[in-house]
């Protein structure tokens, strides 16, 4: 196995990573299976570094999520219904990162979604321009985390409490007082407000992390009975005033359960021109519909009652699909989930933060542009620093 020097940063404050006489793999703890943390955590262990992943969740993939549920028939021979109650899609602008999906895709990882995009104004429905290929997981979004985790030494639920410094390494433990190991470094990939709690021994990091902010994100899935007369498989709503932001229908994403059998709104739709849902129709599954609320408006309703929320936004999408000129169909199947942390306010634009003196650092979408493609490159240029400053040692 190649080995690594351990370095031999100068400390900053009277603390510094210990430095061991001989060469040896690091080891190296990641804090969040998200996608910042899996690219952090994949790129260290492809150098063969000893890497322990962490996870709170029972799942990988963070925010890049996907709910499923028994399919409302009760048969246990229907396929599941899916939801990516999160992230809803990607894009791919840098040029390492285009690479990286088209690896995916060629592993059947993701797709282009290519629903039809549209916006609401209050008024009137327009298509959205087409700039850029709209990439899902497939069969759901946490399918992507799923299998970047594959082979990586990952603990789920586990849910880290702060690492503590102590003689020039890290002591992590769990919510349950249970011992963890100890580790030469320490990446943190929460979202920003948890990073800076984790970060309390490193107190430069977490004063960063702490200025963050994030918008927090009612959400709505519905299951239908037959599909939702809407000529759009995607829509910004960008209404000043009423609750939604985005409401989008999963089962037009690649690899998804299809829509229900129903020949008039099959036809209905082939003449509106929307050949995801006039294409399935004939499949038997339910129309999957996702409901993201307005951040302004989640906020104040927060602390509301689910049921109240729910209604709420049902209540508006119910009259989009009116001034669509249709009628929402039977609901067979419904769940809420608020997202405390959806999308950064304003990300910092660092790519990732490290602490050359304490062998410690954070990365994710706080650090670097907000979104899936952001906290993956963050991800990869927090290990990137810690392989270089490992080199340079
Ligand atoms: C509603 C919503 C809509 C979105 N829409 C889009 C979109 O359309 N396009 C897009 O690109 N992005 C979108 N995003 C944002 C995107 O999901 C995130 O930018 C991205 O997934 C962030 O990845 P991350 O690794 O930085 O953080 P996360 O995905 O949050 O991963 C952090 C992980 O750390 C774990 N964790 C936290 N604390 C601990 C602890 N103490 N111990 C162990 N584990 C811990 C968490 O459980 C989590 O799994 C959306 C997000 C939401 C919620």
């Amino acid at each position: 196995m190649p080995m690594a020097l351990v370095s031999s940063d100068s400390a900053t404050d009277g603390r510094s990573t210990q430095v061991p006489a001989a060469w040896r793999a690091l080891r190296i703890a990641v804090i969040g299976a998200g996608l910042s943390g899996l690219a952090a955590a994949r790129m260290l262990a492809d150098q063969q570094h000893q890497v322990s992943l962490f996870e709170k969740s029972r799942g990988c993939g963070g925010r890049a999520a996907t709910r499923r549920a028994a399919h409302p028939s009760g048969q246990p021979s229907e396929q599941a219904l899916r939801f990516d109650h999160g992230a809803q899609y990607f894009t791919a602008r840098d040029p390492g990162f285009q690479r990286r999906v088209q690896s995916w895709a060629e592993r059947g990882l993701v797709a282009p979604w290519g629903g039809r995009i549209g916006a609401f104004d209050g008024t009137e429905f327009t298509p959205a321009a087409q700039e850029t290929t709209r990439w899902v997981g497939v069969p759901g979004m946490s399918a992507l985390g799923r299998e970047l985790a594959a082979g990586l030494n990952l603990r789920l639920e586990t849910r880290v409490m702060p690492p503590r410094w102590c003689r020039g390494r890290w002591q992590l433990s769990d919510e349950a007082g249970t011992d963890l190991g100890r580790f030469d470094r320490v990446v943190v990939s929460a979202p920003a407000p948890q990073s800076a709690e984790l970060l309390m021994d490193a107190p430069r990091l977490a004063a960063q992390a702490a200025c963050v902010d994030y918008r927090p994100c009612w959400t709505l899935m519905l299951g239908f009975d037959t599909p939702v007369p809407l000529a759009f498989d995607g829509v910004f709503v960008n209404q000043t005033q009423g609750p939604l932001r985005w409401v989008a229908r999963d089962s037009s994403k690649p690899g998804r359960a299809r829509p229900a059998r129903d020949a008039a709104v099959a036809g209905n739709a082939a003449v509106a021109g929307n050949a995801a849902v006039a294409g399935n129709a004939a499949r038997g599954e339910p129309d999957c519909w996702v409901l993201h609320a307005e951040p302004g408006w989640t906020r104040k309703h927060l602390n509301d009652p689910r049921e109240q929320v729910e209604a709420a936004l049902l209540e508006a999408f119910a009259a989009l699909v009116e001034l669509a000129g249709g009628s929402l169909p039977r609901i067979n199947w419904r769940q809420s989930h608020s997202w405390l942390y959806s999308l950064v306010e304003t990300p910092l634009e660092e790519g990732c933060l490290w602490d050359p003196a304490l062998g410690i650092g954070a990365c994710g979408d706080w650090c670097n542009g907000a979104r899936i493609e952001g906290a993956w490159l963050s991800g990869e240029a927090i290990a990137s620093r810690l392989l270089a400053a490992v080199a340079s040692a």
